[in-house]
């Protein structure tokens, strides 16, 4: 590709807009060239307007960017938003309304009808969602959305055994402190503990694995009919989202069949090789005591799932361990594979 696509990014002060700015940076398809936040933000210097909380500094190619508000106008066509969730509802549908691709890693439009949420090597094909939101919604442009942190992780363990018929999941997380945003969760809170609470994540997990492991059938998406029960608790890791997976399937496999499904997973962005997708979705880990966060999360730019520990399960029929870095696969990266999906797609010109 000659010309890279303008971006902007919605929210691009905060935690995940930051590591929006850091995945994108040489990225071979997209340039950041417009930045949005709130107004308080606005008209300052990207570099005067927030304070960097990633290692090292803001790449010099944004740094000296005006801050905009989020308001349709100036911005380039494709924007990833990283708004807060109070404010991203009315501010990305104006953005869709007045033409733009909003490809968002809020929670707001997730769960609605006509929006995709995309996980590319699961449900490439859930983005014929999006022709209804022009048509019924009168909108120029769209908004697509990337899974909760947590539930991109589970889903991608998951995906490889849909054709064994999933029929229950229970499902227990481990969640990094950087899920939290910043400052997230109190030292005094976190440190030497375990928070058994994290407000909404397990009706997310629950919702969101049903609706991303669903048929597309003509309008909508008819949800995985499996009973899905998530535990969501808060631990002392920095990055890296560990869960611990239950499965019932209906065919009943041997558990050499479903260890060659993992290692065979694979989806569209692998075979059309766009530039953020993994070699492998899905690492199948061999060695008894891995995935581990601190060892894994960051292998392949932090963009696989890794799963091990597939053994029988007593209850269920089958339990394994699956870990995913929670900024980059279940934020940023993830966004940005979805925007690389619809650019081969078409959806971008
Ligand atoms: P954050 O650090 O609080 O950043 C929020 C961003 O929204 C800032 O850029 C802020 O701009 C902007 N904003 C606030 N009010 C605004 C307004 N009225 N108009 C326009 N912009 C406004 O939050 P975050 O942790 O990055 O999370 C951002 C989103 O991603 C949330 O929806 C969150 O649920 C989701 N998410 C977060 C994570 C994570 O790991 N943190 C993971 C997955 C999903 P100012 O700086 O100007 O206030």
């Amino acid at each position: 590709m000659q010309t890279r696509i303008e971006v902007g990014i919605l929210g691009a002060t905060g935690m995940v807009g930051q590591h929006f700015i850091k995945f994108l940076e040489d990225h071979p398809w997209f340039e950041v060239k417009w930045l949005g936040a709130s107004d308080r933000s606005a008209g300052k210097r990207y570099r005067d307007a927030m304070t960097w909380h990633l290692q090292g500094a803001a790449p010099d190619a944004v740094a000296d960017i005006v801050v905009e508000e989020c308001k349709p106008g100036n911005a380039p066509r494709l924007l990833f938003s990283a708004m807060d969730a109070s404010v991203a509802t009315e501010i990305e549908r104006a953005f869709a309304q007045a033409g733009h691709v909003v490809v968002s890693n809020s929670k707001n439009h997730r769960m609605e009808r006509d929006v995709p949420l995309l996980v590319p090597e699961i449900n490439p094909d859930h983005l014929k969602l999006v022709p209804g939101q022009q048509r019924e919604r009168g909108w120029k442009g769209q908004i697509v959305t990337n899974p909760n942190c947590s539930t991109v992780v589970l889903t991608m363990g998951l995906a490889a055994l849909k054709p064994f018929g999933i029929t229950k999941v229970i499902a227990t997380t481990m969640q990094a402190i950087s899920g939290a945003g910043y400052p997230g969760v109190a030292s005094m809170d976190i440190v030497g503990n375990v928070i058994p609470f994290i407000g909404g994540e397990e009706e997310k997990m629950q919702q969101e694995t049903q609706k991303i492991l669903g048929e597309f059938r003509g309008d909508h998406i008819e949800p995985l009919a499996a009973r899905v029960s998530a535990h969501c608790n808060r631990v002392a890791v920095v990055d890296g989202h560990t869960v611990t997976v239950s499965v019932e399937l209906s065919a009943k496999p041997a558990e050499a069949d479903l260890r060659q499904a993992f290692e065979a997973f694979t989806g569209v962005p692998q075979e059309r090789c766009l530039p953020s997708a993994p070699a492998h979705p899905v690492l199948y880990m061999q060695e008894v005591n891995r995935p581990q966060p601190r060892k894994d999360a960051e292998r392949y730019r932090g963009m696989a799932a890794f799963v091990g520990r597939l053994r029988a399960c007593p209850v269920l029929d089958y339990k394994f361990v699956a870990l995913g870095h929670n900024t980059v696969r279940g934020a940023a990266g993830a966004a940005v594979l979805n925007a690389e999906l619809m650019h081969t797609e078409g959806m971008l010109d």
